[in-house]
């Protein structure tokens, strides 16, 4: 008893009398008394032990093993001594134990509204009848819709960005206290008029980061004229590499010679002589050919097929007639149409060797190139091909190094088998370098770009333009601002001219995004976790949920 008595809710007035196990309902009850004598009066608060009546509660509580636990509890109800008081008969208040006229004890609820929190209705009632809590969906939604959301005064510094309901449908707006990094509220859209009523009813908000909508700019000048907007730095850089791969898209034969001249730079500069071993591109070219030509046979192999059914010839001599096997006859015959080329499968041109060749090229450099032994070091890293397909790869390389495609043993010194290393130059790749931070680039990338600017004059105004303004934007260098627009607005790059014309119909959220701390980062990063949840939800994410749940969640 004394045991049992501790499994209790940790509260003063309960007492054990006794208990049993009802195995035909799996339940396992426990009958309870409260042991309250003199109680405080709900209204007037004032202290009685005038006892009305007594009366019995049956509660549900955690699971126990395999057993739900059924509490049966003897309450009373009490008269109020008060005269001035209005109510005059009151039931038993059980504090942190349950609520009156619950049927759930609070831990019992508790749980479950953890579960709903971190699972959703469906998911939630999945584990929650697997741990014997046996709510069903709605349940854990309704009690997530009870939940009060806590109490967050005023922020003063807040981040605003949109979502997807449905992406290209219906968009909700995220707002997120920046300094907390914790989410205040959901919009069930993404207008003007709904983020400026949300900011009046909140008024003493000093900065409002955003991103470059014009919506939300309205908005905030509307609902909130006193905070300073600050446009988000994180869009400024991805509206710059946008127009950066617009004009880099003219300059294509420019990238070209980049590319070329990086190549040779790269094989010259090594201090052996390199050779790459390039794919084989002419096998799959055959290959292609060679299934499109028995695609065509096969056809043709129909046609007559059906033709001479339709003349009453016996499969039998038709299949000598063609040479083929009666099978085939009957297949090609009854088939309404030949199925066309089938699509190349996902991994073609993917090698198994493929994850090893870096290692297996060091290998090979080293001078270790009997397939054999290439083999024996490479099965322990988990390489599961065949020897036949190694082989393959090392004719391969000993075409690269010029070498003959038997074993024969060679003195002089080899030039090193490189993997194709490059990639193309593309205009997306090249606004990426120009962007990238200074310290993040490798030297590779840094020759890259000097060779680019030397390209071209216009190349060369370009990332300086461009370097300038990530410059301000990187160490808040505001007072720049102007001068930099005035530098564009004279240059010949229209799309540069476009984008700094978009910075002066932004100003002031542009000039304070180079002048405050603060971003958007954490309220992307919220968006993320509000994509999760709105995916675990599926249809039922409507905005009052998505809200407890990402609010009191996190
Ligand atoms: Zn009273």
């Amino acid at each position: 008893m004394r045991l049992l008595q501790r499994f209790l809710p940790n509260v003063s007035f309960l007492h054990l009398d006794s208990y049993e196990i009802d195995e035909s309902s799996g339940c396992f009850v426990m009958h309870l008394s409260s042991t309250q004598s003199i109680v405080p009066c709900p209204i007037c608060n004032q202290l009685t032990q005038r006892v009305h009546s007594r009366y019995e509660r049956t509660l549900a509580d955690l699971p126990c093993t395999d057993f739900k636990l059924v509490l049966i509890l003897q309450v009373c109800k009490f008269f109020c001594l008060n005269d001035e008081c209005y109510r005059r008969i009151f039931t038993e208040r059980l504090p942190h134990f349950a609520p009156p006229w619950a049927r759930k004890t609070e831990r019992f609820v508790n749980q479950i509204r953890s579960i709903a929190l971190s699972l959703g209705g469906a998911a939630g009632a999945r584990l929650g009848n697997l741990l014997g809590y046996g709510s069903c969906g709605s349940t854990l939604l309704s009690h997530l819709q009870r939940l009060a959301l806590p109490e967050s005064g005023t922020p003063s510094v807040v981040g605003v960005d949109d979502f997807a309901f449905r992406k290209g449908h219906e968009y909700g707006t995220i707002i997120v206290n920046l300094e907390t990094h914790r989410p205040i509220a959901i919009l069930a859209d993404r207008k003007a008029e709904t983020l400026s009523e949300w900011l009046q009813a909140h008024p003493g908000i000093e900065f409002l980061s955003r991103d470059r909508s014009n919506i939300y700019k309205k908005a905030m000048t509307q609902g909130a004229p006193e905070a300073i907007q600050v446009a988000d730095r994180f869009h400024l850089v991805q509206n710059l590499s946008e127009v950066l791969e617009r004009v880099l898209g003219s300059y294509r034969s420019e990238l070209k010679q980049v590319e070329k001249a990086q190549q040779k730079a790269v094989l010259s500069a090594a201090t052996e002589k390199t050779v790459i071993a390039k794919p084989k591109p002419t096998a799959t070219q055959r290959a292609e050919r060679q299934i499109l030509s028995n695609q065509k046979r096969r056809i043709k192999q129909q046609r007559l097929i059906k033709e001479m059914q339709a003349q009453q010839w016996r499969p039998c001599d038709i299949a000598k007639k063609l040479g083929i096997s009666r099978t085939t006859v009957e297949r090609y015959g009854s088939a309404a149409n030949l199925p066309t080329v089938p699509a190349r499968r996902p991994t073609f041109g993917r090698s198994l060797l493929t994850p090893y060749k870096q290692q297996l090229l060091e290998w090979w450099n080293e001078g270790i190139r009997r397939p054999n032994a290439l083999m024996e070091r490479l099965r322990p890293l988990g390489y599961e091909g065949t020897l036949r397909t190694l082989q393959r790869y090392i004719r391969r390389l000993r075409y690269a190094q010029g070498l003959p495609p038997v074993r024969v043993r060679v003195d002089k010194p080899l030039p090193k088998v490189n993997l194709p290393k490059l990639p193309p130059f593309t205009p997306r790749q090249a606004a990426y370098l120009v962007v990238l931070k200074p310290e993040n680039r490798q030297e590779q990338e840094v020759e890259l770009l000097a060779l680019m600017v030397k390209q071209h004059p216009d190349l060369a105004m370009l990332v300086d333009l461009s370097d300038a303004f990530l410059q301000m934007i990187r160490h808040r260098q505001s007072s720049l601002l102007d001068n930099w627009l005035a530098k564009v607005n004279k240059s010949s790059i229209n799309p540069l001219r476009t984008f700094a014309k978009g910075i002066v119909d932004d100003y002031e959220a542009v000039k304070a995004s180079m002048r405050y701390d603060w971003s958007n980062g954490p309220v992307e990063g919220l968006n993320n976790k509000l994509k999760m949840l709105k995916r675990q939800m599926y249809g039922r994410a409507g905005v009052d949920l998505l809200t407890k749940r990402l609010i009191v969640s996190i």
